[in-house]
């Protein structure tokens, strides 16, 4: 049988059709400040994209465009306003920064509640308590998502996460933790990794190398979500698995591009929402 796609561009589109009617339905306007320090061009596309995003479903996206040599208190400053500003129900600092810049300090400085990434301490401890006032990590989030939304069943099942970042790995293995798979978090210090993936009934690679996970060790059957993101010389978008022998052998997996990533985009989209809501006590 033919593997099933787990089209992340389609239930993206759903989910945004869901939230955009949500928002219709409220009397105030959620709204995301985000910051973009430098000229960066590939941040500067991600960031239109996201106020493309935001348009689409009515969220307001103000963009603060800093210069790059901007002294760090004075983004500092910016962020404690965003904060206090009771318009902004979601903050963004487009990462990554100017080296100069400390990247921990300035996002740490958000205010969890307006912290739509999902990257503060507080929230992370949040995702991995289940709480569900978390404001969980975008990626993760969307991971979940389209396991969820495709009826992929996940308690008592062998889960497999190749990564440990906390943006990705980390929280993901919570995430399936909590969803009662049985989790292996595996990273460049874990011996044969071939033995943990071939365990996998579900797995998730989120290395950043192609190569890590050679896709004939995966279990036929697998679910498989392939979270990297690679441009070849071609200028053709892959993941961090081969995914000829892969489709040989999952029996769902995630294309790349239209998997993971526009997931991740509309995971930013509910969290804004959910801030917005959070912060004027609508459930
Ligand atoms: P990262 O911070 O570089 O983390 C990579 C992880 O992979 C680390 O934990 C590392 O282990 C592990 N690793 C590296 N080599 C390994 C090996 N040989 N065997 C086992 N584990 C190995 O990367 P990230 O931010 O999590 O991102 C991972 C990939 O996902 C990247 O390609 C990124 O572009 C992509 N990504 C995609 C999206 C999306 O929306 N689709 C979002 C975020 C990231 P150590 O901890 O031991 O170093």
């Amino acid at each position: 049988m033919a593997p099933k796609i787990l089209d992340g561009k389609a239930l993206s589109k759903t989910i945004r059709i869901e939230l955009k009617k949500e928002i219709d339905t409220l009397t105030f306007v959620p709204t995301l400040a985000v910051i973009l320090v430098g000229d960066d061009p590939a941040s500067a596309v991600y960031v239109s994209g996201k106020e493309r995003d935001c348009h689409k479903v009515g969220i307001n996206s103000i963009l603060h465009r800093l210069p790059a040599g901007i002294h760090e208190d004075t983004v500092r400053q910016l962020v404690s306003s965003l904060n206090d500003d009771p318009q902004v129900d979601g903050i963004l600092i487009q990462l990554p920064l100017p080296s100069h810049l400390d990247e921990d300090t300035l996002v740490g400085s958000i205010l969890p509640q307006k912290d739509v990434d999902g990257f503060l301490a507080v929230n992370q401890g949040l995702t991995l308590m289940g709480n569900p006032h978390a404001l969980q990590p975008c990626t993760p989030m969307g991971v979940m998502e389209l396991l969820t939304r495709n009826q992929i069943p996940i308690a008592g099942r062998e889960a497999v996460v190749v990564g440990r970042s906390m943006t990705v790995g980390k929280p993901v293995a919570a995430l399936l933790t909590n969803a009662n798979a049985t989790v292996t978090l595996c990273h460049s210090r874990t011996r044969n990794l071939q033995s943990h993936v071939e365990r996998a009934e579900i797995l998730v690679v989120a290395a950043g190398k192609r190569g890590v996970v050679d896709s004939s060790w995966i279990q036929p059957g697998a679910v498989v979500i392939d979270v990297g993101i690679h441009r070849l010389e071609s200028g053709e978008l892959t993941g961090d698995l081969d995914h000829t022998t892969l489709a040989d052998r999952a029996s769902a997996f995630t294309p790349v591009p239209g998997g993971v990533g526009p997931m991740t985009r509309t995971m930013l989209l509910k969290n804004t929402l959910k801030a917005a809501k959070s912060r004027r006590n609508i459930l």
